[in-house]
Parts: C-alpha cells; structure tokens; sequence
C-alpha cells in the first residue's frame, strides 16, 4: 500500500474542487463545466460515476488547454498535473444520487410550482422531469401541491476499474454509514483504487451524522488505508447550493469540529459551500485542504452551450470561476 501523500495534499495552499453533481449526466454541459473550472484553477473536478462522465470531464480540461494555447486570457491552467478528474460512488443512504421522480397521473400538468422550485433547469417547460440535469437537491418536492413528486435513490453501478481506464484518479465513497455490508462491499474497491496510486476521499455529512458517529465512520474508513492520508468531506448542508453566510456555516462548523477531533485525514468543507466558505474559514483559521463547491459553482456560469459559445462569452465565464476559485485557493503568485 502507498504511504505517499499525493501531491494535492501536500501542496501550500487550499484546493478548489468542482462538484458537478454524482447524478449529473448532462455530458455536454459537463464537458463545458470542465472547461471553465479548470481554465479557472480548479485542482479537482467530482463528476458522476459513469465512464461518459469522466470523459467529459477529461475532453472538458483538454479543450480548456487548447483554449489556453490559443488565446491570452485570465487563465489559471498552471500546472499540468491539475486538474485530477475525480468521480463519486454513493451508498443508498446518501442523498447525492437520488432524483425526483413524478406520479404521472397525480400531476395536473398545468400548475407552476415545480419548475419554480427547481434552481438547475431539471424540469421543462413541459414541466417533466430531465433525469440528466436532476441533482436530487429535493426542492421540487414539497413545492407540489398535489404529492406529485418524490424522491428515488438511483445509484450508478460503476466498475471502478472502468473509471479508472477513463482516467478518473480520484474516487469519493459518500455514505451515512447506515448500511454496514453496504459499506464494507466498497472496502476492497477502494484499497484497490488507492493502491494504484488513487487520491481517495470520504464524504461524510452533518444532516446525517451527529459529530461522534462521524468521528466513528471516518476513523474507520481511514483504518482501510494505513499510512495513506485520505481527504475527509465535511459536508455541511448537501445539495443545497444556497447563497450567503449562513448556508455555508454548518459545513465550517463540521470542519472545525473534525479538525478539533484531531481526525487523521486532509479536512474540505463542501455541502453550501459559496463565495464566503474561503473567506470565513480564513477568518476563523479553519486549516481547511480546500473546498468543494457545486450547486453555487454551477449557478454561475451564464453562457449557453448550444450553439457552441464565442470566445468572449467563455472568456466571461472564467472571470466569474475565476473569482470564485481564488475566495478559496490564492493565484501560486499571490
Ligand atoms: S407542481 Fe406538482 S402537480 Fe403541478 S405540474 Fe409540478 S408535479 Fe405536477
Ligand atoms: S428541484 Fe432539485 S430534485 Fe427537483 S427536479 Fe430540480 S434538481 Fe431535481
């Protein structure tokens, strides 16, 4: 088993990590997240668990390298090594691959209130429900007045080594450590993963686990890999993708909380994360490895892929990441 730290977690400064959603499987709209973020310095970029998914990642970055080659612009591509495509496999206690699903007959067809609900453009104007685009962020859900809609665990059944063959170097296990055989049937997996010289994280989440079962599952999950340092994801509020300081506070406060437990792993916050998770980690001195952000990260990007959008219009939404990865990961020269 390697004993090495991978380079991500040995570097000086917090990494930004992309979160494209474990259910997202709008590939084109993925390969153009890849793009964007890596041309703005994101160092990982988490996608669904599918090989279409690490593909489009990977064709993301090296059209974001191609873009870099031929134009000047704010770009934050800096070191070949980054960004590491990192994909996401759940167990079914985890809220990251459930989506909504509708009972046809309860729903009038006619009334607003879902496509309302929905911040990712996951329900159309027909008012169905576009599987690939669902993030499972559950607000669609009690916005329906007619008990129309629910939400329905779809797990990807992925061969890791099928990922790995795609190029996907980083795998994050999310679980409630609800179901024992069901964690403990990722364990070997995993090793095997890490033992390739795989980054491997763990997600935990606060909604689901009070500090001390967290504290519990981690210890155990980093007793698979000795001498390996994991990184441990404090997700505060999953799937929330809300705006301002208090969405981002529970994900800061798990973090803290770990870090204070002395938890062997590299900490990231995620789950709520925004424009403030950087500045008042700093502010509070939470040692942080780094951040992951999705609903917000995603939310920001304004141009439209179809028709394939001009240079300027690319060049516009780099800014935007840009500005949101240094709140988190200071440019190398600064
Ligand atoms: S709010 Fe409910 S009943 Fe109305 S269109 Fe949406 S799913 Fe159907
Ligand atoms: S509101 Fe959330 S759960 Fe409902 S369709 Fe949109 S993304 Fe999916």
């Amino acid at each position: 088993m390697s004993s090495s730290i991978h380079p991500l977690l040995s570097a000086d400064r917090p990494y930004f990590k992309l979160i494209c959603g474990a259910n997202f499987t709008d590939y084109a709209q993925l390969a153009y997240l890849s793009e964007v973020y890596a041309l703005a310095g994101a160092r990982l970029i988490d996608v669904a668990a599918t090989p279409e998914a690490i593909r489009s990642a990977r064709e993301g970055i090296r059209a974001a390298r191609e873009r870099a080659a031929r134009l000047p612009g704010p770009w934050r591509l800096d070191d070949e090594r980054y960004p590491v495509v990192m994909t996401s496999v759940t167990a079914s206690d985890d809220p990251h691959c459930r989506i909504a699903v509708k009972t046809p007959e309860r729903c009038t067809w006619a009334c607003p209130f879902c496509l309302e609900a929905c911040p990712h453009e996951a329900i159309d104007l027909d008012l169905a429900i576009l599987d690939d685009r669902c993030v499972g962020c559950n607000l669609c859900v009690p916005a329906c007045p007619h008990d129309a809609l629910a939400m329905e665990y779809r797990p990807f059944a992925p061969s890791l080594d099928a990922l790995w063959q795609e190029g996907a170097r980083a795998l994050e296990l999310h679980t409630g450590g609800g179901d024992r055989s069901e964690l403990l049937a990722w364990k070997e997996p995993c090793q095997e993963w890490v033992k390739r010289g795989g980054l491997f994280a763990l997600s935990v989440n606060s909604e689901q686990l009070e500090l001390p079962e967290a504290l519990t599952l981690a210890h155990e999950v980093i007793g698979w890999f000795p001498g390996t340092r994991i990184i441990l994801q404090a997700d505060g509020r999953p799937i929330s993708g809300a705006k301002g300081k208090a969405s981002t506070e529970s994900a800061l406060r798990f973090a803290q909380a770990l870090i204070d437990a002395k938890i062997p792993a590299a900490v990231q916050a995620a789950g709520g994360a925004n424009d403030w998770t950087g500045p008042l980690a700093r502010e509070a001195r939470i040692p942080l490895a780094g951040v992951g952000m999705g609903s917000f990260a995603r939310s920001i990007m304004k141009a439209k892929i179809q028709p394939p959008p001009s240079d300027e219009a690319v060049i516009e939404d780099v800014e935007r990441a840009r500005r949101l990865v240094s709140t988190v990961d200071p440019a190398p020269q600064t």
